[in-house]
């Protein structure tokens, strides 16, 4: 048997409070969490349960108000503002809702963007493979189906072989069919990269197709369960 993977995040009593003027929202309010190398985690909860708040600190977007969040050996509640941008620049790939592309880039361009400045990156033509898209790399994202764009999404964001890929509702905005397709694109991909994975959705369906899944209520990790067996992307509706 191998030795069990050091964790990839360690977080421990995590807290963050926004404030505006008089105003106090306390979005986080003691979340403990690991995962380790190449996890594939699915994050539900109610809207407004803090899972974009927790997202965006483990993803060097945010910072935390007390606690601590390591990403391996780096301090992410101590970084500066360069020490985390380096950090996201080359640890970590972002999926969101709205896939955020250059509407006058095609589809390799749009990945060729993130690998011109990555350390360690794959070539876009493959990347864009990766996630069925080989025939579609000079389309515009105007000449894509919602689905497609994100998917063209996903290929930047694994293109600069990131260890870890953070989605914060990456079948949101598609219907069922579409967002299968893309969730099928991610757990490709997620597993061919062994990138440790974070989805956040608030459709439970989605959570078969993880090794663990967690749950946010109010700020807080209510519960968490590891699936004995992960269902397959195509074996999930909603
Ligand atoms: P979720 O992703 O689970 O919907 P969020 O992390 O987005 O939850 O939000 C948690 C709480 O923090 C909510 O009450 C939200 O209104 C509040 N919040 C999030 N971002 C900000 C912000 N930039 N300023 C003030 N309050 C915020």
């Amino acid at each position: 048997m191998s030795a069990p993977q050091a964790p990839v995040f360690r977080v421990r009593n995590l807290c963050k409070t926004y404030r505006s003027g008089e105003v106090e929202v306390r979005a986080l309010r003691g979340v403990d969490f690991e995962a380790r190398g190449g996890e594939f985690i699915v994050i539900l909860g109610p809207s407004g349960s803090g899972k974009s708040t927790f997202l965006n600190i483990v993803g060097g977007l945010d910072r935390a108000t007390s606690g601590e969040a390591w990403f391996r050996d780096h301090d992410l509640t101590r970084a500066n503002e360069a020490g985390l941008t380096r950090y996201r620049r080359d640890h970590v790939g972002f999926i969101f809702q709205f896939y955020n592309l250059v509407p006058s880039l095609t589809a390799f361009e749009n990945v060729k963007l993130v690998t011109e400045i990555a350390r360690n990156p794959m070539d876009p033509a493959q990347a864009l493979a990766l996630v069925g898209l080989e025939d579609r790399m000079d389309h515009f994202p105007a000449q894509l189906s919602g689905g497609e764009q994100q998917r063209v999404a996903i290929a930047r964001a694994i293109a600069k072989q990131p260890d870890v890929l953070l989605c914060d509702e990456p079948t949101g905005a598609l219907d069922s069919k579409t967002g299968v397709r893309v969730l099928e694109a991610l757990t490709a991909v997620s597993a061919r990269t062994s990138a440790t994975t974070l989805v956040i959705t608030h459709n439970a369906a989605i959570a078969d197709i993880a090794d663990r899944v967690v749950q946010f209520a109010d700020g807080t990790i209510a519960s968490e369960r590891r699936n004995d067996s992960r269902k397959p992307a195509s074996a999930v509706s909603w």
